[in-house]
């Protein structure tokens, strides 16, 4: 018998994650408070398989029949999260529904499932520490499209206890996913930090007249993306020079002095976002997003696919 999962929310998260668990063989119930809306995501996931394996990009060990057979609609939120390890929550990204949810999830739970939010910004502390079950909630936040970016952050409230964080990022990992585990909540998480650290930086630069929209996105794409696939920042940096310690040694008074040089943090209105709204939409015009949006869909899957290879 298949261990079962809960998923609460049918929309494009909760649909990548019923295909993802079910590529691993766990079976999955899918709640939507608009029940239609899973029929539609079952046509959908359906669908998906369907093309994934014309492409060879199934992920897993058993056939798209098996898989899907794998996938239900739950009628109600008790029959979601009846014998059901785990429940993970896939709701708009909005605080006051967050809180019902979670109420309601709290109010039908049992002492031993986890409740593990999908949330992308939302403070577990916001929704989760108001429950009896609190010691049991968490957030795993995915990167989209999860089924080629295996990235997970998961956070626990201050209240979370660490077998469920153990319990958790196992389950994770499982299914293929690569989490982190946040060891406290802070704004924006972690990968939203970083990302907001290169946006702010480049934004001035680009405001400065240092450099122009286009070839931050060179310096990037053509750069430091490269390694960055494959590894993180302190790899590199462990590997750039006869290993951590010497890096300090022959950069950490040009890296501070560079670091004290940043400018204040911008307010992304005015100047900057002036030059960077002309120039991107000169770059890709609107109604070019769509097909560029396939272009980056499929080299991140070839990616993908090249780094299980090597
Ligand atoms: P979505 O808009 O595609 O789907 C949300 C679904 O939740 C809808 O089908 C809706 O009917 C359902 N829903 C609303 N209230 C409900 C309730 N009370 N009970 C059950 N179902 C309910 O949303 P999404 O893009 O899948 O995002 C879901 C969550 O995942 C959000 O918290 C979002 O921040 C997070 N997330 C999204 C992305 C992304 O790129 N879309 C990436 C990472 C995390």
């Amino acid at each position: 018998m298949s261990q079962k999962i809960g998923i609460v929310g049918s929309g494009l998260i909760g649909r990548s994650w019923a295909m993802l668990f079910a590529a691993s063989e766990f079976s999955v119930a899918i709640y939507d408070v608009i029940h239609e809306n899973v029929d539609t995501a079952l046509v959908d996931i359906q669908a998906q398989l369907n093309n994934l394996e014309s492409k060879g990009l199934l992920r897993g060990k058993i056939n798209v029949k098996q898989q899907f057979a794998l996938i239900s609609k739950a009628n109600t939120l008790e029959e979601c999260l009846q014998n059901a390890i785990h429940v993970q929550e896939c709701v708009f990204e909005d605080l006051e529904l967050k809180k019902k949810v979670f109420r309601e999830l709290d109010s039908i739970a049992s002492d031993d499932i986890v409740l593990c939010s999908s949330t992308s910004c939302i403070l577990p502390s916001l929704f989760q520490v108001d429950l009896k079950h609190r010691a049991q909630a968490i957030v795993g936040h995915p990167v989209n499209p999860p089924y080629f970016i295996p990235l997970v952050e998961v956070i626990p409230n201050k209240h979370t206890d660490p077998e469920i964080v153990k319990r958790t990022r196992a389950l994770f990992t499982t299914i293929g996913q690569k989490p982190v585990v946040i060891k406290k909540e802070i704004n924006g998480f972690v990968g939203n930090r970083i990302q907001f650290a290169i946006l702010s930086e480049t934004y001035r630069l680009i405001e400065d007249d240092v450099i122009s929209v286009e070839d931050v996105d060179t310096v990037m794409a053509d750069g430091f993306g490269l390694r960055w696939a494959f590894m993180g920042p302190w790899e590199t940096a462990h590997l750039n020079a006869t290993g951590m310690k010497e890096y300090f040694e022959k950069y950490r008074k040009s890296m501070s002095s560079v670091c004290h040089d940043f400018g204040p943090v911008p307010t992304f209105e005015g100047k900057g976002a002036d030059i960077m709204v002309k120039e991107m939409h000169k770059r890709i015009p609107v109604e070019d997003l769509p097909e560029r949006r396939k272009w980056r869909d499929e080299r991140l899957i070839a990616l993908s696919q090249l780094k299980k290879k090597l």
